[in-house]
């Protein structure tokens, strides 16, 4: 930014995968970042490097997920050490995969924990802090529009509740002028979903482009909804699948 305090954002799961593409685009457009991780110090470090290469304020946060009083400690962390909070970019997730009978109970309360509630918590401190143009965007799975195959029940069970998230709240902060949206990946090459991993060629067979997606496609639909110029864009699923669901 030419003038004025920078916009400032928070990116859960910001070390690797879609969420280090996020953070890094994010700053590319002067945003200052935080991110959080629990596990990849390095590469969290090395995102935060990249962040400040563009000459923005990063930080990294080890916050799991999974814990529901650090989640939004990180969040009003987050405000605290930037001075403010713009957007909220709920990243961090987590897939279990596999016939339902071998799924656990533990399965689904770390699956809902990491994937639903830090999700709700992180968007209640966060709208208690947000003003006027703030930006909550969340990623959810083309998987819940279009399972496509087995092996996806817990996963995205989970991922369908940010639908039902994403709705009220964009009522429920529209009139204060903040944005609530979803964004619905396909395959997308990442630690995560290898694009050559086991599942791999089931996956681009199924997309109409005959590929994965890479990260910075993500990242740059994150990007233009966290914008200025997406103000009319709220309460809707937004998808980069490839044509997955097509
Ligand atoms: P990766 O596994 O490559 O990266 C996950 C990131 O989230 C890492 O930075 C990881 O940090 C962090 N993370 C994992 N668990 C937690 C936790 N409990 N608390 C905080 N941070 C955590 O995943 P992707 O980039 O592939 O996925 C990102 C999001 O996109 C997820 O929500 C995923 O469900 C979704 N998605 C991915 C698709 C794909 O094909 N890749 C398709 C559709 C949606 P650490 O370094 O500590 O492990």
């Amino acid at each position: 930014t030419i003038t004025g305090t920078a916009r400032t954002a928070l990116v859960t799961g910001g070390s690797r995968g879609i969420g280090a593409a996020t953070a890094l685009r994010l700053a590319r457009e002067g945003v200052d970042v935080a991110l959080t991780y629990v596990q990849d110090e390095a590469a969290a470090h090395e995102v935060v490097a990249g962040i400040r290469s563009y000459g923005r304020r990063g930080i990294a946060l080890r916050v799991d997920s999974a814990d529901p009083e650090a989640v939004p400690a990180a969040v009003t962390g987050a405000a605290q050490a930037l001075g403010r909070l713009d957007i909220l970019v709920n990243n961090a997730g987590i897939g279990v995969l596999g016939p339902i009978g071998t799924l656990t109970p533990a399965d689904v309360d770390r699956v809902l924990a990491v994937n639903v509630r830090a999700v709700f918590l992180a968007c209640r401190a966060a709208a208690g802090l947000m003003e006027r143009g703030g930006r909550i965007v969340s990623i959810g799975t083309a998987l819940s529009r279009h399972a496509g195959g087995p092996g996806s029940t817990l996963y995205a069970m989970s991922k369908s509740a940010l639908a039902g998230l994403t709705k009220p709240l964009a009522r429920e902060l529209g009139p204060r002028g903040i944005t609530v949206n979803l964004v619905q990946p396909g395959p997308v090459d990442t630690d995560l979903n290898p694009a050559d991993g086991p599942f791999a060629a089931g996956q681009r067979a199924a997309t109409a482009l005959d590929r994965f997606g890479t990260t910075d496609e993500v990242a740059s639909l994150v990007a233009y909804l966290a914008g200025e110029e997406a103000a009319y864009i709220t309460g809707t699923e937004v998808v980069v699948d490839g044509g997955h669901a097509a």
